[in-house]
């Protein structure tokens, strides 16, 4: 098994290093300027909505929607050769920042778009950990929605 190739793994930047420590602990992390309150994902050093160059991390329910996807049917790496067609996802979280991932628990050809999903966490190796989707319980389940009368 050792000269199956090796999956890339993220580049971790000095903006993004923040997100990848949390995810290291198994918590999902936005950017959030200091000055607005806008969350933002990935990092960036200024706020599209105010200029501001001051930003910090905030933890995020790691609950969402999807939002696009899109099956790959040919792999652009030869680690992910045995996994195709595979599907890469735009998760909308509740917060509103939209994340690139994938999801755990539906072939690729059958992720439906506005499926619930709540953040799963894979570690991959001792320094990378990467935030996944899987499948939860619709939005009826949500605290705070209304019931039958
Ligand atoms: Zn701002």
């Amino acid at each position: 098994m050792s000269d199956a190739p090796t999956r890339p793994l993220p580049a971790v930047t000095r903006e993004m290093a923040p997100f990848w420590d949390a995810a290291r602990r198994h918590q999902l992390v936005v950017q959030r300027c200091e000055d607005c309150g806008a969350l933002r994902f990935p990092a960036r050093e200024v706020c599209s909505r105010c200029l501001s160059r001051r930003a910090g991390w905030q933890p995020v329910s790691g609950r969402g929607t999807v939002f696009s996807v899109a099956v790959m049917h040919q792999a652009n790496h030869p680690a992910f050769a045995a996994e195709v067609p595979y599907a890469v996802v735009v998760v909308e979280l509740e917060e509103g920042v939209r994340i690139v991932s994938s999801i755990v628990d539906v072939p690729a050809r059958e992720i439906p778009i506005g499926l619930p999903v709540e953040v799963v966490f894979d570690d991959v190796t001792p320094e990378i950990t990467l935030p996944r989707f899987a499948t939860r319980a619709g939005p009826s389940s949500r605290p705070g929605s209304p019931g039958p009368p």
